[in-house]
């Protein structure tokens, strides 16, 4: 196997439990390698940190997966995944659909594991994880006990690494639609079509944090996608919701899970642009008292935080615009690049702006099942408050 040597700087990371090595923390790499293999890491002096695979092509050269000097192998990734399952396990939640394996957030960098009632959605990120991807399939659909594995190849992730692999089963075959439970809630999830995965796993916990303010009240649910938050709140008591979604597959979605879950007769969709809508709804002097921003990631560049900083602040800004004095504004961030102190410091701003004074009721994050590593703070990209309007 060959030997990746760190230079200090690549060293200070790795023992501080960072699994990540930048290619200019490669001091050397001796013996004979291929991309995608395991290296064994070592520090400056040649002592070994432990294991990672190793790409030469993007930024980030080698990700451990261990930091200890054992075999990357198909009892090491049985370990891995039973590991992740069994901390699943341990959240009992209620619903059959989650993530098992949340890459950096498992000690498996590259790897995104979705359960979806009896199948599982597999994401290879790195060149290494593509290449074992049927026997970790195979793995994961025993260790779960699901009846198939879909790989879904991701476009952004394969520009960069150079992965070869196309989307279809890896293990069994099956529907590409499913079924599945979340709470009180069913949900139809296109496997191969969705964003993510298929379906917003990672926002279940807020999403019963908002549903549970949802009796009574009058909802926007903008940036819907396929309507999980205002289904939720329909469930739980709302008196009308109205969901905003530009595109058209996801508003045709959003509508049917307002169907399934009981509530179309309380429930509109509006397929447009939401920067428009709700500028145009707080000009018409529409109100609500629950209003849901929950937008796609406006930057996936560290150089684009300004536009999207000005993107969440005119949002959040409509949104307090349009809520009655005792309203709630649930507002989120899935922007990497925007950490939690200046997501809040857009909110001030619109909220200033606005005129309106707000109380933090809550603050959000990710579903419990994309767990944050601390020594990783990457692993931690969703943000979200509840505001509440004080009359
Ligand atoms: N709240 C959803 C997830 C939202 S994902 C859930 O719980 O499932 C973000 C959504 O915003 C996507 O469905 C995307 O189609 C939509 N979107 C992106 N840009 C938009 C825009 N300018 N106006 C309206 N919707 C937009």
């Amino acid at each position: 196997m060959a030997r990746l040597s760190l230079t200090a700087r690549g060293e200070a990371r790795v023992r501080a439990g960072h699994p990540w090595v930048y290619r200019a923390d490669v001091a050397r790499l001796e013996g004979p390698w291929e991309p995608g293999e395991a290296v064994s890491v070592a520090d400056p002096a040649g002592r070994v940190l432990g294991r990672g695979f190793y790409n030469p092509r993007p930024q980030i050269a080698c990700r451990l997966l261990t930091w200890h000097d054992e075999a990357v192998d198909r009892a090491f990734f049985r370990r891995r995944l039973e590991t992740a399952w069994r901390f699943r396990q341990s959240l009992a939640y209620d619903g059959d659909a989650g993530r098992v394996v949340f890459s950096e957030g498992d000690r498996f960098p590259g790897l995104i594991l979705d359960r979806y009632g009896d199948l599982l959605v597999l994401q290879a990120l790195t060149l290494g994880t593509e290449a074992h991807a049927p026997a970790l399939a195979e793995l994961a659909a025993e260790i779960v006990g699901a009846r198939a594995v879909y790989r879904r190849a991701d476009p952004t992730a394969g520009a960069i690494e150079g992965l070869r692999g196309a989307s279809g089963w890896l293990t069994g075959e099956a529907e590409l639609e499913v079924e599945i439970r979340e709470g009180p809630c069913r949900f139809r999830v296109a496997l191969a079509e969705g964003q993510k995965t298929g379906f917003y796993l990672d926002q279940r916990e807020n999403r019963a944090a908002v549903a549970a303010l949802a009796a009574g009240r009058e909802v926007l649910d903008a940036f819907c996608y396929t309507g999980a938050f205002g289904a939720w709140a329909l469930r739980h008591g709302a008196v009308r919701v109205l969901a905003i979604d530009a595109s058209a597959e996801a508003s045709a979605r959003a509508r049917q899970h307002a169907a399934a879950n009981g509530g179309v007769e309380r429930f509109e969709v509006e397929e447009s642009n939401a920067f428009d809508a709700l500028r145009e709804l707080d000009r018409a002097g529409r109100r609500f008292d629950l209003v849901i921003l929950d937008p796609p990631s406006f930057t996936r560049r560290k150089t684009a935080v300004e536009a999207a900083v000005r993107g969440y602040k005119e949002i959040n800004l409509r949104g307090l615009r349009c809520l009655r004095p005792g309203g709630v504004l649930a507002t989120f961030s899935c922007s990497h690049h925007v950490p939690g102190a200046l997501f809040e410091e857009v909110c001030r701003a619109a909220a200033a702006d606005a005129g309106r004074a707000v109380r933090v009721r809550a603050a959000l994050t990710q579903a419990r099942d994309h767990p944050v590593l601390l020594a990783v703070p990457e692993t931690r990209y969703l943000k979200g408050l509840l505001l509440e309007v004080i009359e």
